[in-house]
This record gives structure tokens, C-alpha cells and sequence, in this order.
């Protein structure tokens, strides 16, 4: 089995100075646990270089929140996959609903940026989700199937390389209301069975990594983690707390 992962998705939650005490913290506690290179933080930009200088000697992982899809030039207010390379960000969270709703991101620009990604060698961990209007209707394995066919047109990997899909369905995300194990297990079934309609079976095996996030927290990660199939947890407001989130790393990556 691919290895599995747990994402922390700070948005912009934390001061520059509460994103270090954390990240230091959280540093400590998993220093001895051969599984941190599983986890990956991503703080707000304005926090990663200072903890890009916490993690330097540890075997931490540190994202980004978004990317531009150009590497370089007169692009007022983007961020630069460079400069994010440069501060040892080794993943990109690309598409989160929040960017998809309220920046209108649509999947061709996620695509655009998924290119620029694989073109660094970093990891793309790829959002999709559908939303409580789609979800009354029973619309939701379609509605996924177009955003996977959108987003990963022309997208060919090479060795070594693998996405990370993190299937979040938006009306589970922050609201407290999480999708029960079994169902989250089937939907990542169903998203895999689409990826090898578009490549085959061997890559949606070995270059594809499953994901689920949406109001994950000490309370229902036990039950995730049962499933082989729940490659792994994106974690938003519980990867504020401390102990929360050092419990959810524990149960799905020990
Ligand atoms: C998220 O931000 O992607 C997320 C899943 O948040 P939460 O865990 O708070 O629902």
C-alpha cells in the first residue's frame, strides 16, 4: 500500500507567532516518530519561511495553500512556485473548495498550476467535493467524475511522482457534519474507479494517493482509519490544537 498521510491545513487562522509555537510544538512531539514524513503543515504563506527555518533539521513536511501557475513575471499578488521552493515547501494543496468557491477557481486554472507542480517535482495533493446542493440531488459521483476529467487533462506522471486526490465534500467541511467511514471508503472507491477510466488500473494504484477531509477530529478518525482503502486524512480545524492533531496523526499513521 501506498504510505499514508495527514495534511494540516492552517488557512489563515494562526498569527505568524501562533504558527511557529505550534509548529515547534508539534515538531517535539513527533521528533521520534518514524511516520512524521507522512505529515505535512501548511501554514499561511506569510508563515513559511519562518517555519521553514523550525523544520530544517527535522523530517517534517511543509506545504503551500495555492500556487500560480506561472513561474515568474508582472503577476500583482501571486505567489511564485520558486520562491516556494526555495523555502523547502515540498507540496502544493491545489483546488481547495474554499479557493474554488470564494476566488473562483475554476478546474482549468488547477490544471494550469498542476502542470507547474509536477514540472517542479513537488507534491500536488489535488481537492475536489462537491457541495450540499449537488449532494440533495444525488449528483455527486457525476459532478466528481467532471472535475477529475477537467483538472487532470494532459497531466502525465513521471517516476517517482504521484497526486494526491483529497476527496472534501464542501458540506463537510467546518461544519461539524462528517461523512460516515464506510461512505467516505466508497466514495474514494468510486474516485479511483474514474482515474483508471482515465489512465488505467496500474497508475490509479501506484501513482494516486485517496484522501478525505471534512470535519475529521479525535472523534471520528478512529473510524477512518479502519479502512486501508482512507489513504489518509486533510485536517483543517483540528490541526489548529495541538493534542487533537497529534491524536488524529497517531491514529491513522501509527
Ligand atoms: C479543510 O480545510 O480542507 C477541512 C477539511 O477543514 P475541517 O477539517 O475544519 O473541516
Amino acid at each position: 500500500m501506498n504510505n499514508r498521510y495527514v495534511i494540516a491545513n492552517w488557512k489563515m487562522n494562526l498569527s505568524l507567532n501562533e504558527s511557529v509555537q505550534l509548529a515547534k510544538k508539534i515538531n517535539i512531539r513527533l521528533m521520534k516518530e518514524i511516520w512524521r514524513r507522512q505529515v505535512v503543515i501548511c501554514p499561511d504563506f506569510l508563515s513559511l519561511s519562518s517555519l521553514s527555518l523550525a523544520f530544517s533539521k527535522s523530517k517534517l513536511n511543509l506545504g503551500a495553500q495555492n500556487v500560480f501557475w506561472q513561474e515568474q513575471g508582472s503577476y500583482t499578488g501571486e505567489v511564485s512556485i520558486k520562491n516556494l521552493n526555495q523555502l523547502n515547501v515540498n507540496t502544493i494543496i491545489l483546488g481547495h473548495s474554499e479557493r474554488r468557491t470564494i476566488l473562483k477557481e475554476s478546474s482549468e486554472m488547477i490544471n494550469k498550476k498542476l502542470k507547474l507542480v509536477l514540472k517542479y517535482n513537488l507534491n500536488p495533493i489535488v481537492c475536489i467535493g462537491e457541495n450540499k446542493e449537488i449532494r440533495d440531488k444525488g449528483r455527486e459521483r457525476s459532478f466528481l467524475k467532471k472535475q477529475l476529467k477537467e483538472t487532470l487533462i494532459d497531466i502525465r506522471l513521471k517516476k517517482n511522482q504521484e497526486i494526491i486526490i483529497a476527496y472534501e465534500p464542501i458540506w463537510a467541511i467546518g461544519t461539524g457534519k462528517n461523512m460516515p467511514a464506510k461512505e467516505v471508503k466508497n466514495m474514494l472507491n468510486y474516485i479511483k474507479e474514474e482515474i483508471a477510466n482515465l489512465y488505467n488500473k496500474n497508475i490509479a494504484n501506484e501513482k494516486f494517493v485517496f484522501i478525505y477531509g471534512g470535519s475529521v477530529d479525535t472523534s471520528n478518525i478512529k473510524s477512518l482509519a479502519k479502512y486501508s482503502d482512507i489513504q489518509g486524512v486533510l485536517v483543517g480545524g483540528a490541526s489548529l490544537k495541538l493534542n487533537s492533531f497529534i491524536k488524529i496523526c497517531k491514529n491513522i499513521l501509527e
